[in-house]
């Protein structure tokens, strides 16, 4: 039977969490009373999440484990278990039971109202002062960027219509971040409030390195915005120090020779030398995509598929 309802779970090192999900996500699919299917995709995680969840595959005939060959991300995990989900809705889900799974039916819902990518706004987000401060940077500025309305980007508890779906497996590239790309193919995008918890068990996968990673993929991968500021600033920069210029050399003829100031002469120097090598680092990241793109690697690898297809 062809499910109506697919959820789709990244998967990394989270051998604590994934009986606990299990335990609130599996009774709430079937209150639903629709076929469902629930899809782990296994990051490469080093603990014993595989093993937990090649039990659950064998368990549960709604479940399927796609085991990946190595660490790729969380998107790339969702990514691929899009390309497995058959589900007419598909919900993405976080494996820490920070979006409690009692939300799902309020999601699926909005879906059913007519909306074709439901994103969620975590109330009382239960996350560090420094994730919050971050995250309402980002928020602000990728909406300034991108143009884009979404309120809460970092919330991967989502809803998602078989059509935005296969639009987004329909999408190649190498770096993404999925609920800014699904917002592009969404012809009426809806929001809802959900709840938010702790980390149930474990630490969080993200370092600010990767967090400062991710949040460079959800800038140059959906607006050139970046470029065009700098050439925006090269312009006036140029300007003003023309006006600079003659300023001096007026200056020369009323006042004379002049020597001092040289060390606000360095501070400008300075100054405009950080902005020159950020420019040139937003170059690289986008010049870096672009090989990535050109490559043509694979984004990912699937070891095997546990369940349902065996
Ligand atoms: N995750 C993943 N691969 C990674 C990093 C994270 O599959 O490389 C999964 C992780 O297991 C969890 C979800 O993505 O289910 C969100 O990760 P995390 O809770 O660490 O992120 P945070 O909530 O801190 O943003
Ligand atoms: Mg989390």
């Amino acid at each position: 039977m062809t499910p109506y309802l697919s959820v789709t779970v990244p998967v990394y090192n989270e051998e604590l969490n994934l009986r606990p999900l299990m335990d609130r996500l599996y009774p709430v699919l079937q209150r639903m009373g629709r076929p469902f299917e629930i899809i782990f995709t296994d990051d490469g995680s080093r603990d014993r999440s595989l093993e937990i969840l090649k039990g659950m595959a064998g368990q549960y005939p709604e479940v399927k484990v796609i085991e990946f060959n190595g660490n790729f991300g969380q998107h790339m995990a969702l990514l691929a278990a899009f390309e497995e989900s058959r589900g007419e809705i598909v919900i993405t889900i976080d494996a820490d039971l920070q979006n409690p799974p009692e939300e799902i039916p309020k999601l699926v819902a909005e879906v059913e109202k007519g909306h074709d990518v439901v994103g969620s706004i975590r109330q009382k987000r239960q996350d560090t002062f420094f994730r919050r401060t971050a995250s309402l940077t980002v928020n602000m500025v990728t909406r300034k960027m991108t143009g884009m309305q979404l309120s809460d980007y970092g919330c991967m508890l989502r809803a998602y219509h078989r059509n935005v779906v296969n639009n987004i497996n329909r999408c190649q590239e190498s770096s993404t971040f999925i609920p800014a790309l699904a917002q592009t193919f969404a012809a009426s995008p809806g929001e809802v409030p959900v709840a938010h918890a702790e980390r149930a068990e474990g630490e969080s996968k993200y370092s600010l390195y990767r967090l400062v990673r991710l949040n460079f993929d959800l800038m140059t991968g959906f607006s050139v915005v970046p470029l065009q500021l700098f050439a925006l600033m090269g312009i006036l920069t140029s300007l003003f120090s023309v006006g600079f210029a003659i300023f001096l050399m007026v200056r020369r003829f009323i006042v004379g020779a002049e020597v001092e100031g040289v060390f606000t002469l360095f501070a400008i120097l300075f100054f405009f030398m950080g902005i020159t090598i950020f420019g040139i680092g937003i170059v690289g990241e986008y010049v870096g995509r672009i090989y990535q793109e050109v490559r043509k690697r694979p984004r990912y690898v699937v070891r095997r598929i546990h369940g349902q297809a065996d």
